[in-house]
């Protein structure tokens, strides 16, 4: 066993489809083409979008492809405590701060400044509670997105220092082991985000940082919908002074409306009555020659380890940041 961790954490809105066993195969086949282990999260933090069953649904489908994780699943919805602790350390060092905005005091405020921003049909946060709630309660929680550390901030005061001296115009830079060199100016494109929401439920961002880095987590492997996400985590990665995993985002399954294949879009429930085809069609979208003639899952999933390892090669020789 190598010190690759790799994991997949579905969220347990319905069961797999051939969009998400594509997420969940590549991850697998990147750990075990480095003789790394592959974790399993259950991402249930978003309580009303989750279907009940649906996690069970998910392990039984995973197993019935062959993909065994090598931990006991994690479950999010019973971690609060571990999102509090890291939400309670970013406030003390003044990169954390509660809002009490609504969604009509955020259009008012943007509106008044007259640059009214949008980003996927989300307003920009204009940094109206920064300094203070004047007199209402506390909502949500958000991030100070202009955060940023240097490797020369040696305590917790500079580090809070550099985050109130906007360094806003540097962006952050990552790579990605499939998309290559990537960059955001997380201030500029998304601006202070959501840690902990309005209706008291942990945002995706902050659980999937804290629960990344509990799990000894090296390699991130998801799809590319997600690639959009990943300055955001690796500012909070370096806010708490957690390891930056390396990145690989797979290239995603489009519906018949060239969206992303959801159930929104009509992905139906991933067939497992035959594993070696629903794998085989997983495997060539991700660039596999397939394996058809494979006697089991188990088997096709051994050639396809090493066809992985052509293509992807080995992250071994390449060393993590540590950062903070
Ligand atoms: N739970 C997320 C999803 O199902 C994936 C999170 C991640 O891989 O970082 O889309």
């Amino acid at each position: 066993m190598s010190a690759y961790r790799g994991r997949f954490a579905p969220s347990p809105t319905g069961p797999l489809h051939e969009g998400s066993l594509l997420a969940a195969l590549a991850s697998w086949l990147d750990a075990r083409s480095q003789q790394g282990r592959w974790l399993l999260r259950i991402e249930d933090i978003d309580t009303p979008r989750c279907v009940p069953g649906a996690a069970q649904t998910i392990i039984a489908q995973l197993a019935a492809c062959g993909m065994l994780a090598d931990e006991p699943p994690l479950y999010q919805s019973q971690r609060g405590a571990l999102y509090q602790e890291a939400l309670d350390q970013l406030t003390t060092r003044g990169l954390a701060y509660p809002c009490g905005c609504t969604r009509q005091d955020i259009a008012h405020a943007l509106a008044a400044s007259g640059q009214p921003r949008e980003r996927h049909g989300e307003l920009v946060y204009p940094g109206t509670c920064r300094n203070g709630l004047a007199g209402r309660s506390a909502r949500a929680w958000r991030f100070t997105s202009d955060f940023s550390t240097s490797e020369s901030l040696e305590n917790d005061q500079e580090r809070a220092q550099a985050a109130t001296d906007s360094i806003a115009e540097n962006a952050l830079q990552w790579h990605d082991r499939r998309l290559g060199a990537q960059s955001q100016n997380v201030s500029q494109a998304v601006g202070d985000f959501i840690l902990k929401r309005a209706d008291g439920l942990w945002a995706y961002q902050l659980a999937v940082v804290v629960d990344d880095a509990a799990q000894g987590v090296t390699d991130i492997v998801r799809g590319e919908d997600l690639a959009d996400n990943t300055a955001r985590q690796i500012l909070l990665q370096r806010a708490l002074g957690l390891r930056q995993p390396r990145y690989l985002h797979t290239p995603l399954v489009l519906g018949a409306d060239g969206e992303k294949l959801s159930k929104q879009n009509g992905a139906q429930a991933l067939d497992t009555s035959d594993p070696i085809a629903a794998l085989d069609k997983a495997g060539r979208q991700l660039g596999l020659p397939g394996n058809p003639k494979a006697a089991t899952a188990a088997d096709w999933l051994q050639q396809a380890t090493q066809q992985w390892a052509r293509l992807h090669g080995s992250t071994a020789a390449q060393t993590t940041k540590i950062n903070g």
